[in-house]
């Protein structure tokens, strides 16, 4: 099984091989051979004249069933979005939904040129809601690091009666699905949130130990915003007296963490995964580039919520970038000044190998290397969005002008996903079933009153007492 992609602008992302014109790509069982111009060999060829040739991109923070509610959450607040959908919508998914969502959303990512997602199910009601959003990716080809979600809002679900439940159908799941090493899809698991966790810590030592005996990746949102009576919630120092925090953990969101928290991440060798167009919609506050980056802590770019924006990872890095280059200027206050904070290399680092990183799949993907997998995206570079691109700044090309519009072809571990723009996989399929589950979820949501709850249930549902009263003055006056 030989693949020779030919005459490509390779931008590797990797130090030691940078970028190259004119460069040919061998593969070889699905991991690359060799990088270099003027490649021969017997092999099944693809021209890529006129394209880049770029790392498939790396989502580390996803939650695929939401697919099934496209742009319903786009002028929430996260208040609305956990009252409408995590405390409201999320009952309404059936196993075959999972199912949908997942195939949509893992052909919406390899259209997208996004090789690997690291999903967060937050939505395991029952253990056929597992299988089924396990299903779904798998069928797509996409590589992900699927995450069972002990963490969980909605209460009326009957299948799982404690954590310790949910903790054993994990180990028999780990040992069904993930057996095998050999496989695209590794085992994640997201620990409950600490706003979730009782009085029993030990209840969340056991959600953590488990994880790590089954040599899973840890994903939890944290620090998102401060609770009720406007007090950081300190999560990485919960962590940390819990002493869970370790080089296997993504921390999601963070953007109110303290100087003291961002060391004893770094310390710990965590990760951050940002996920900037929900965090700038939802209020979750500003992401920073700038304190991982001083406390040694390896950061990250998701998608997050595609009942919300759409899976182009390209904009999220272009929005991160942006934004946060915004922020340091307005903070320097020079009247003048020459270049910008942060360079477009550093926003497809984010998008690349910093992923790779943060998902413990950087001896494996993330990179151009020879000897790594053939997780590879060519960009259409010479049509009307891209003619005349910038030779020698490629990576700005690619993240402040290309788009999916330009996602040519994808390989996933050698294998091609994506060619002359059309996806191999079934799409009409996915989109068939999508459609289903989306009139399904909506029709049960506009029978118990609608997705869109006013803001007086909203804060009955979250149980903020503050906002009601604030409310009831409001109606009295
Ligand atoms: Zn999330």
């Amino acid at each position: 099984m030989r693949t020779l992609i030919k005459n490509a602008f390779v931008v590797s992302v990797d130090p030691a091989i940078r970028n190259i014109d004119g460069a040919d790509i061998l593969i070889e069982d699905g991991i690359i051979r060799e990088i270099r111009p003027g490649i021969e060999a017997v092999a099944e060829q693809i021209d890529a004249s006129g394209c880049i040739a770029i790392p498939g991109l790396v989502d580390t923070h996803r939650h695929l069933w939401e697919g099934g509610m496209r742009a319903v959450t786009a002028d929430w607040s996260i208040y609305d979005f956990i009252s409408n959908i995590r405390l409201f919508a999320a009952r309404l998914f059936r196993a075959e939904d999972m199912y949908a969502t997942a195939l949509q959303g893992g052909l919406e990512s390899i259209n997208a040129g996004v090789t690997t997602v690291a999903e967060y199910c937050h939505n395991v009601r029952t253990p056929e809601h597992a299988e089924e959003g396990l299903r779904g990716v798998r069928e797509t080809g996409l590589r992900a690091v699927w995450s069972y979600g002990i963490t969980g809002l909605a209460k009326d679900q009957k299948a799982f009666a404690s954590v310790d439940d949910r903790l054993a159908y994990l180990e028999r799941f780990a040992a069904k699905e993930f057996a095998s090493k050999a496989q695209l899809i590794t085992l994640g698991v997201c620990p409950e949130e600490t706003s979730l966790w009782g009085a029993d810590v030990e209840a969340v030592r056991r959600q953590f130990d488990l994880a790590r005996r089954l040599g899973a990746r840890m994903f939890m949102h944290g620090n998102s915003r401060p609770d009720f009576n406007g007090n950081t919630r300190r999560d990485v120092v919960k962590l940390q007296r819990l002493g869970v925090l370790g080089p296997d953990l993504v921390m999601v969101h963070m953007c109110f963490t303290g100087a003291d928290e961002w060391k004893m991440l770094g310390d710990a060798g965590s990760h951050v995964s940002y996920t900037p167009e929900t965090e700038y919609q939802m209020g979750l506050g500003w992401p920073s580039a700038t304190d991982p980056r001083a406390a040694g802590v390896n950061m990250c770019i998701g998608v997050d919520i595609t009942a919300n924006n759409s899976a182009d990872m390209f904009f999220q890095l272009r929005c991160m970038l942006q934004v946060e280059r915004a922020r340091l200027i307005d903070e320097d206050k020079r009247v003048a000044f020459s270049r910008t904070p942060f360079d477009c290399s550093d926003a497809l680092y984010w998008g690349t190998m910093a992923g790779a990183i943060a998902l413990g799949l950087d001896h494996k993907i993330g990179s151009l290397t020879p000897g790594k997998a053939a997780d590879i995206v060519l960009l259409r570079a010479d049509d009307i969005s891209l003619t005349g691109w910038n030779r020698r700044n490629p990576e700005a090309t690619v993240i402040q002008q290309a788009g999916v519009h330009n996602v040519d072809t994808v390989l996933i571990d050698g294998v091609v996903q994506k060619i002359n723009g059309r996806l191999v996989g079934d799409a009409a399929r996915a989109c068939r079933l999508q459609q289903q589950t989306t009139d399904y979820v909506r029709g049960e949501a506009d029978a118990l009153g609608g997705f869109d709850a006013p803001e007086r249930v909203v804060f009955e549902r979250l149980g903020y007492t503050a906002g009601l009263a604030a409310l009831n003055e409001r109606a009295a006056t």
